[in-house]
């Protein structure tokens, strides 16, 4: 089993436990919570409310996904030692939990979310509202809670011991510091709010991750699926693509179908290209697992490329789109455009169809296949002559975007 670090005595329990008031937790969300939204409105200004964006994204891109999730909880890439502390550092800028706390809660819950029963605490299976109160306010403490061994590597590290002390105390720095550029209201808006967006929405994922969304696979025998959200990848850095996680929750990268948009491993991906990065682990690297059944083509091919890299050639015969019959595959983002959208941007032309499972828009259209934005354009142009210059004159500009794209998405 991958869980290395949780082993079950013979007596250990996953399912037997009360809930109780967490006063240290509860205190904390509450007052950040408090100071958020009196303060943010006695201090509110465009430029506060930009600090809050830039910080919450960093420490939740950086920090959160990169930092405490992808590398010290599942070691799914390496990295410089120095690197690997700044990153976990700014995920304790989230403002959940130390390093070595956050690590254990995370062993806890995949460990009972495997098995086939385990508290409703631990799988977000009690409801909404009590789920809430249950996460951002109190803690579950298991009758005989199974052992979890946090390697040397981690739990006798000088420095991620000294984050475990003293987490809260970390925002003091970054406090300090906007205090001095901006005053009190980029504290209000850049520690107080960053903190209360990142804890709720870090249980708002959460709970809808285990109870509502898609899913490519099913993990059989386990008390709770993980599903996926499509529209908060990009606020949640691709941490929301969460039944693609559950399926391979050693894997570096976790939107694994086409249009899975996923800024945390397009980010390791640019370190990689720097340097700073390597060994990044992909689904097909892992080991298989005979519990995990595939739902969906996406599932069933897991690890595909993106789609063809269009050619000069086909770039070049944009203009015989009108004439040759062959299915137009888009790929990529692009499928994320809703079939309305397309139809319009299409003047009601095109024989467009959803293949929902597979995740592709795909018609008759083009004697090519392309992939994303340049597909688009090249499928806009059949509307009019003026469509046609337009498309032209995009065509440079879609096809820089998606090389750009599939120069982060696709490791080489
Ligand atoms: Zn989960
Ligand atoms: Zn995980």
């Amino acid at each position: 089993m991958q869980h290395h670090r949780v082993q079950a005595h013979p007596s250990a329990s996953v399912v037997r436990g009360t809930v109780r008031w967490s006063p240290g937790k509860s205190l904390w969300f509450t007052g950040m919570g408090l100071i958020a939204v009196v303060g943010g409105a006695a201090t509110f200004s465009w430029t506060a409310v930009a600090v809050f964006l830039i910080a919450t994204g960093t420490v939740l891109l950086l920090g959160h996904s990169l930092g405490s999730h992808r590398k010290m909880i599942h070691d799914s890439f390496g990295c410089p030692r120095w690197l690997e502390r700044t990153l976990v550092w700014l995920g304790v800028q989230v403002g959940l939990a130390g390093p070595i706390g956050l690590l254990r809660q995370h062993e806890l819950r995949d460990f009972a979310q495997r098995l086939p029963h385990c508290h409703p605490y631990l799988r977000h299976g009690s409801g909404f509202w009590t789920d809430a109160w249950w996460q951002l306010h109190c803690e579950l403490e298991l009758d005989a809670p199974p052992d979890i061994a946090v390697e040397a590597r981690i739990a006798d590290d000088p420095f991620y011991r000294w984050l475990e002390r003293t987490w809260r105390w970390q925002q003091l720095p970054l406090a300090v510091l906007l205090l001095a550029i901006g005053g009190w209201s980029f504290v209000v808006w850049g520690v107080c709010a960053r903190i209360t967006a990142g804890v709720f929405g870090h249980w708002l994922i959460g709970y809808f991750a285990h109870n509502h969304g898609p899913m490519h696979h099913v993990v059989d025998g386990a008390a709770v699926q993980g599903h996926n959200i499509r529209w908060t990848s990009l606020l949640t850095m691709g941490e929301s693509w969460h039944n693609n996680h559950h399926a391979f929750p050693g894997s570096a990268r976790l939107g694994i179908g086409p249009g899975e948009w996923d800024p945390g491993w397009w980010a390791l991906v640019a370190l990689q290209k720097c340097g700073l990065a390597w060994n990044l682990r992909t689904p097909d690297q892992l080991l298989p697992r005979v519990e995990l059944r595939a739902l969906d083509a996406v599932g069933a091919r897991t690890g595909d490329d993106q789609g063809a890299v269009p050619t000069w050639r086909e770039l070049w015969a944009w203009s015989d789109v009108r004439r040759v019959p062959e299915p137009l595959v888009l790929r990529g983002p692009s499928v994320t455009v809703p079939a309305r959208a397309f139809a319009w941007l299409l003047g009601g032309g095109g024989n467009f169809t959803r293949d929902r499972a597979a995740q592709r828009l795909s018609g008759c259209l083009g004697g090519f296949r392309m992939s994303g934005l340049p597909a688009l354009w090249l499928a806009t142009a059949r509307r009019s002559p003026l469509h046609r210059y337009a498309a032209l004159a995009w065509l440079p500009a879609a096809t820089g975007l998606e090389s750009l794209r599939r120069f982060a998405s696709v490791p080489r």
